[in-house]
């Protein structure tokens, strides 16, 4: 089954069980100041929840486009390290909002698995929360799931397992307890099952997280009880496309399989030579346009703050892994095309030829310091003893040559090095503090303040703060 197959088959399963098919919203949320990017299905429908917004529909079922690369949902360092981790995905998700609850969503969700996409039942695992007796006792007694195959994740495994089957949208905001499916790519994949110390690894990949959605948490960490207990699920296009396309990773459906041919094609046409298909880099590349391309059709330009600086990061990120292969000319902006041709259809917003330009314009902007930039960071890492890179070293390459500092650790994580972050944020307040004496030493001395100084210190100051988000 084809990705696009996959998206509708889900769509009409939903719509066949009285679910309204509602369009994914931007990537940019509407009108919610506490989130960067749209990172999951239910965020359109947060005021639903609330009760604050009425619907003509109790069911809906969406697509949505998420960004994961800032705020609480953060996969920006995954990408290219894990076969299943994106900045940008799709979520299918189905909600109710005060109508059905856990047995209706945990049985439609097996019954498209099993029925429709035709997954044997023993590579399934599920998890509940632990508390959850009655999730549990659905999954085991009602769907027949055995006990070996159903894990309680909660306090007694720690704080981490515990918020891992909890689900919250940010730190405010609706959340609930919730269940979680896994499937098994098999022993030939490294990887422990759900809540065993070593389940990061790609053998067992949760596919699908159904959330009991019931509180609202407030800003001091308070639970309120939501209006009435909803569902809200969501499960990764990508990740059941690798299952149903029999593959292990997320970059070989295939979607992904031409990204990469047209990322490995561009790059060689920059210059690259023998480039290796299964390069991480290349995986980045195309995870990167994707995001960059969606981001930009929803309305955001690479600049330095907020999600402008999240899109200059993942963009200037796959420019040097292009750079890394070898790419000496720009690559990146044309793969543009690439994008369209696979999600176009789905997603018409992508066609505006605008996009192009405007990434084209950054990868100019970047060209003109990265290979310095990259001299300067080859250098010190050369001569570096100890692990750690100046925080000087960070803040230059920051500073005068644009390399945001999570870029510097990118190319330090594939040396073993991570980025004295002290070191960087204290040059970062030096500067600050100098840029301020000087303005103010300016306005004393009666000379004519430029607004170009302050543009110049609100730039540093955004920027540092973007690349923490
Ligand atoms: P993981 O533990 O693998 O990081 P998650 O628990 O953070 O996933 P949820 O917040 O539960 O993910 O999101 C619901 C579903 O969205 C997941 O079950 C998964 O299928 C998919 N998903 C989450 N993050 C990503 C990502 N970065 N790239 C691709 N798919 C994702
Ligand atoms: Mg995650
Ligand atoms: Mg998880
Ligand atoms: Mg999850």
């Amino acid at each position: 089954m084809k990705t696009s197959q996959i998206r509708e088959t889900f769509l009409k399963f939903f719509e066949s069980k009285g679910h309204t098919i509602v369009h994914s919203s931007p990537v940019v949320p509407g009108n919610d100041p506490t989130l960067l990017f749209t990172n999951a299905g239910m965020n359109q429908f947060k005021d639903v929840f609330l009760g604050f917004d009425k619907r003509p529909y109790t069911r809906a079922t969406t697509a949505q486009k998420c960004i994961r690369a800032g705020g609480k949902h953060n996969d920006l360092d995954n990408v290219g390290y894990t076969a299943r981790h994106h900045t940008f995905f799709e979520m299918l998700g189905n909600f109710s909002f005060g109508d059905y609850f856990k047995r209706d969503a945990i049985k439609n969700a097996w019954e498209l698995l099993t029925q429709h996409f035709h997954l044997p039942p023993e590579k399934l695992w599920v998890t509940v929360y632990a508390e959850d007796d009655e999730a549990y006792d659905i999954w085991n007694k009602e769907v027949g799931i055995p006990a070996e195959r159903i894990v309680r994740i909660g306090d007694n495994k720690g704080a981490r397992y515990m918020s891992d089957n909890f689900w919250m949208m940010g730190d405010t905001g609706p959340c609930g307890p919730c269940s979680e499916i896994f499937y098994d790519h098999g022993e030939e994949v490294q990887g422990g099952p759900p809540g065993s110390p070593d389940e990061d690894g790609d053998r067992y990949i949760e596919i699908w997280n159904l959330v009991f959605m019931q509180f609202n948490r407030d800003e001091s960490g308070v639970m309120h009880k939501l209006p009435k207990p909803s569902v809200d699920t969501g499960m990764g296009l990508e990740r059941i496309a690798a299952v149903l396309q029999h593959v292990h990773s997320n970059y070989d459906i295939d979607l992904f399989k031409n990204l990469l041919a047209a990322a490995r094609k561009a790059v060689e046409e920059a210059g690259a030579t023998d480039v290796d298909p299964d390069s991480p880099s290349l995986k980045v590349i195309a995870d990167h346009i994707r995001a960059c391309t969606f981001s930009v059709a929803d309305g955001i330009l690479p600049g330095n703050e907020g999600r402008a600086y999240v899109l200059r990061r993942i963009c200037r990120r796959a420019i040097r892994h292009g750079y890394k292969l070898g790419a000496r000319k720009p690559f990146f902006a044309g793969l543009v095309d690439a994008v369209v041709a696979e999600m176009g259809e789905a997603y018409p917003e992508i066609k505006n030829p605008k996009i192009k330009t405007i990434l084209a314009k950054e990868e100019e902007r970047f060209a003109q310091t990265l290979s310095q930039g990259m001299q300067m960071l080859e250098e010190a890492i050369a001569e570096n003893k100890n692990g750690v890179l100046d925080g000087q070293v960070a803040f230059k390459l920051h500073d005068t040559y644009g390399f945001p500092v999570d870029l510097t650790a990118d190319v330090c994580r594939e040396r073993n090095l991570t980025v004295d972050m002290d070191g960087f944020d204290a040059a970062m307040q030096e500067q600050r503090d100098k840029a301020r004496a000087s303005a103010k030493f300016k306005m004393a001395a009666g000379l004519d303040y430029n607004g170009a100084d302050t543009t110049f210190t609100g730039y540093t100051e955004t920027e540092h703060q973007g690349s923490k988000v």
